[in-house]
This record gives C-alpha cells, sequence and structure tokens, in this order.
C-alpha cells in the first residue's frame, strides 16, 4: 500500500480471536494453493491476462472473492483496481496491470494476490523466473525472498514496526540491493490494508506500533537492483523503477505468536 506516514499510527491493531486466525489460515491456504497453480503456468509466451482469468478462476470456485478487484486508486483520477491480481515484470514493482503482454523467456514477474474468505482476506506476492534467467536477475529474487525471512523474525511479541523495517532493510542493503520507500505492508483482517503500516526500511526517529500476540501483518519487500526511486505509469497503476532497474517482491500474510515463532498463514495447509 502507498506510504503514509505517521498518521494511521492513532489508530488500534486488532488482535484476531481463535475463530478468526482459523479463517485467516484458510484464507491463505487457498491463496497459497492458487499461487501455486499460477507458477505452474508461468512459461515463455503466455499473456498476462491468461493468468489473470485463471486466478478468477480459481479464487470462485473456492467460494472466495478478489481483494484487489475495484480497490480505490491512489492517484488522482485512476480507476478503481480491474483485475484479480498485479503482474508485474522486470522493472515494474507493484500494481502491473494484466494484459496482453506475454512473458519472455529470462524476465521475472512479481505476481502479487489477495482472496477473501468468509470475511477475511490474505495477501501474498511470489517473483517467479521465466525460463532461464540472468544469474542477476536470480540473485535479487533469492535476495528479496531472504529480506522477506530477514523481516519476519522481526515479528515478535514486544519488538516494534521498526524492528521488522530494519531487519528487511539492512539484508537487502547488505546484499547490494535498495528497498521501495513509497510503498509499505500492513496490517490485513476484515480488511486488506489495516494498521500498522509496515515500512521496508526505518526513518530516523519512527519506531512504530508496539507488536503483540494475534496480530496478523503482511510484510512484503519490494527490493531494486538499482536505486530505491518509483515512479507511477501514465495507467496510474503500474509502479515501476526510475532507473529502468530490475525489481522483486515476496509477500506473505503472518501471525505474530506469544512463543515468538511468526507462523505464515498464506502456506497451504
Ligand atoms: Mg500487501
Amino acid at each position: 500500500m502507498k506510504h503514509g506516514g505517521n498518521d494511521d499510527y492513532g489508530y488500534m491493531i486488532t488482535i484476531k480471536s481463535g475463530r478468526e486466525i482459523d479463517l485467516m489460515r484458510r484464507a491463505g491456504d487457498i491463496l497459497a494453493r492458487c499461487l501455486l497453480m499460477l507458477e505452474r503456468n508461468v512459461a515463455d509466451g503466455v499473456a498476462t491476462s491468461e493468468l489473470d482469468r485463471l486466478a478468477g478462476e480459481f479464487v470462485y470456485a473456492s467460494d472466495c472473492l478478489p481483494s484487489f478487484l475495484g480497490v480505490p486508486g491512489f492517484v488522482d483520477g485512476a480507476p478503481d483496481y480491474p483485475a484479480n491480481l498485479c503482474v508485474s515484470v522486470n522493472d515494474e514493482v507493484i500494481h502491473g496491470l494484466p494484459g496482453s503482454r506475454r512473458l519472455k523467456a529470462g524476465d521475472i514477474v512479481s505476481i502479487d494476490m489477495g482472496l477473501i474468505y468468509k470475511g477475511y482476506h490474505s495477501d501474498m506476492a511470489r517473483t517467479f523466473c521465466v525460463g532461464a534467467v540472468s544469474d542477476e536477475a536470480a540473485r535479487l529474487v533469492r535476495a528479496t525472498r531472504e529480506a522477506f525471512c530477514e523481516g519476519m523474525l522481526g515479528a515478535v511479541p514486544g519488538n516494534r514496526v521498526s524492528d521488522i523495517s530494519r531487519r528487511v532493510q539492512r539484508r537487502a542493503e547488505a546484499d547490494g540491493y535498495s528497498v521501495v520507500r513509497d510503498f509499505v505492508g500492513h496490517g490485513i483482517g476484515t480488511e486488506l490494508h489495516e494498521p500498522p503500516q509496515i515500512p521496508n526500511f526505518v526513518s530516523r526517529g519512527e519506531r512504530g506500533e508496539r507488536l503483540a500476540a494475534g496480530m496478523t501483518l503482511a510484510i512484503e519487500p519490494m527490493v531494486n537492483a538499482g536505486a530505491h526511486g518509483v515512479e507511477i505509469l501514465p495507467n496510474k497503476w503500474t509502479v515501476v523503477t526510475r532507473d529502468g532497474s530490475l525489481s522483486a517482491h515476496h509477500e506473505n500474510t503472518l501471525l505474530v505468536t506469544a512463543d515468538g515463532q511468526p507462523a505464515i498463514l498464506s502456506a497451504p495447509a
């Protein structure tokens, strides 16, 4: 989601009940299986609109609704989000609109998808390699996943949101990459985007909310091979790197638990 600074920290972060967590696990199981299905369909020559069609078919057949379809734009005059998922290729960071573009061997493609099961959202993104990709691209994809894993370890009761942010940023920058600053992770539950905002970088003096067991968070590093700057295409949705460098995205919905081991909810049950 768009980074909005401190304003959202005034709101309460919801603590989910056992029943709510069960529903979010179910939502996450369906979403993870949908992403596995999409991964099997990522190939040279496949149109991004075909991935969107397959995702829609899977979601409705699973008694779910797509989370992203109809989300209001964050840029003046933008249409509501027109698709089931976001398909962002190469220098596209997030919010790539599915369409007639065909994937090519050597591309990296980030698929971001959310769904609603019995009123509860799950949100997840993976970056896939189309056929054989350059070592440089493969290294970026791996490092982005590792930045997520590192950040997840900060999702412990008593920590602050900035403990997640710092881990993500340190890891990505140690690997020679930069993290996107204009878009951030978020709380999730009955709304796709709930407080708190979860930046992938630390701002001076901004520690963020304190974490507690029962919070459900979408942690989602967006990592650029070049500089962190991004811009938005004339379609008013798609975010691309300003310097044209490759970008990757890795996201899971997870639960902060009392034992300090965060549980990934967007995973096959
Ligand atoms: Mg998200």
